[in-house]
This record gives structure tokens, C-alpha cells and sequence, in this order.
């Protein structure tokens, strides 16, 4: 399995943070999860689309930052069938087309999902396993102002965005080659729903065998809290992810 960052910040996209978009390539299937703003750097992977019919997209959750990119897909997409996945019923009253319809309804866009592009199908995941292609998922509830989830891919990766730290993602981990989780503040922020540096360092177990990724930048972060962060990560083994960086889990 091979992780491409296509956007690593959150809420607003910065000169060099796209939100959040994350491309999974196997043999089999190309999949991304989340569709923020980052999907636009899919354009420079043309070389990797072409190798699959399908492109399935995993949704944590429906906030802008990772669904606006759906809006960019007859760019890169004519032939090709897409699959979205998204969390419908119970934490939210209606599936992820019900949902979506809403966002490509007039006036926000000009068509409809279906005639942005022509093959495209929507199926509602819950908490539990399910399949994208040949990639056995697991999906967590986690705690965020709209239901989101931590989504596990075959034991190889964890992607916990959007989320106020939950310590058992951390031991759920525990056999995944990379955790990316949430970083929006430095140290911890009462009632928040996102996780500070300060609380992830403190709940990564001491035997852990992952790597940490931190994701969904804070646009706010200038160069004196990257420099506060850094410092404070000192030679743990967790880093900030950026767009366009690969790993082969
Ligand atoms: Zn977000
Ligand atoms: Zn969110």
C-alpha cells in the first residue's frame, strides 16, 4: 500500500497546506480518503489514475475542508467510475447521497452529482468493517463537532482527522505502520474538538511500533509554532506530514 499526500492542512488551504486529501494506491484499487481541497493535486497524478478504472473516496465527514474538492472531479474524471463512501444513518439522519445532494444542489453548484460525472454511486458506512475495492476498512466513531470517523485500512494505516484526542485510537494503532492524527493546537484547549500536539505526545504508548503523522494543520501556524512544535517533538518519532510526501506502508 502507498500513501500520497495531496493535502495535509486543515480548514483553509495555505501556500503550503490543501486540506485534506490523502490517495491509497494497491495493486487493485485507487482510493482517497477525504476530498478537501488537496484533491486538485491529483492533477499531477495522471500517471496513477490511468492505471485504474475506479476511484473510490472514504469521507471522515461532511465539513467543507474535505468534501469541497468533489466539486474539482470532472477535471481529472471522465471515465471513470467513482465511489463515494460516507457516514449515513445512525450518526446522521440520511446517507451520504442525501447528504451530497445537498452540496451539488443549486445554488451552490451548477449540476447535479450525477451529471458531473456519469458513473458515480454513493454507499453509507457505519461504525465496523467494510470493504473499498480489496481494502478491508474499520470504521471509529470519534468525537468532533459533526459526527466523524477514524478510518483503519488493512492493518496498515489509521487515519484519525478531525477528531478531540480519544486515547484508545492509539492502542486500536497498535499494528498499523502509520497514524495520522489530527494536530491543531500546540497544547491542550478546553471543549475542543481537535487534538493538541501536547495530549498526542502524551498518549502515544511508549512501546508504540507506528509511526505518528500529524495532520489538519492549523492555517494559523506560522514559522514560531512549527519551530514551538519541532521542539517539543524533539526526537520522538513524529512528523508533520506535507502535500506531495510518499510512503510505502
Ligand atoms: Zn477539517
Ligand atoms: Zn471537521
Amino acid at each position: 500500500m502507498k500513501l500520497t499526500v495531496l493535502g495535509s492542512g486543515g480548514w483553509i488551504p495555505t501556500n503550503e497546506n490543501e486540506t485534506a486529501c490523502y490517495m491509497i494506491e494497491t495493486d487493485e484499487d485507487l482510493i482517497l480518503l477525504d476530498a478537501g481541497t488537496g484533491l486538485s493535486n491529483l492533477s499531477k497524478y495522471q500517471h496513477v489514475i490511468q492505471h485504474y478504472e475506479t476511484l473510490h473516496i472514504v469521507l471522515s465527514h461532511y465539513h467543507f475542508d474535505h468534501i469541497i474538492g468533489l466539486s474539482y472531479l470532472p477535471m481529472m474524471f471522465n471515465n471513470h467510475k467513482i465511489r463515494i463512501y460516507g457516514p449515513g444513518e445512525p450518526a446522521y439522519s440520511q446517507g451520504v447521497k442525501q447528504i451530497l445532494h445537498r452540496f451539488f444542489s443549486e445554488p451552490f453548484s451548477g449540476s447535479s452529482a450525477e451529471e458531473l460525472t456519469p458513473n458515480i454511486s454513493f454507499i453509507d458506512y457505519r461504525e465496523g468493517m467494510f470493504n473499498v475495492g480489496n481494502v478491508e476498512f474499520e470504521a471509529f466513531q470519534q468525537h468532533h463537532s459533526h459526527v466523524s470517523y477514524g478510518l483503519k485500512l488493512d492493518g496498515a494505516l489509521y487515519y484519525a482527522s478531525d477528531t478531540s484526542l480519544l486515547p484508545e485510537t492509539f492502542q486500536r494503532a497498535e499494528g498499523v505502520k502509520m497514524l495520522l492524527h489530527d494536530c491543531w493546537e500546540l497544547e491542550p484547549v478546553e471543549e475542543s474538538f481537535h487534538s493538541s500536539l501536547g495530549e498526542i505526545l502524551e498518549a502515544i504508548p511508549a512501546k508504540a511500533t507506528y509511526q505518528v503523522g500529524l495532520v489538519h494543520r492549523n492555517p494559523r501556524w506560522g514559522l514560531n509554532e512549527l519551530a514551538a512544535a519541532q521542539e517539543k517533538i524533539g526526537s520522538r518519532y513524529v512528523v508533520f506530514m506535507e502535500d506531495y510526501q510518499h510512503y510505502e506502508l
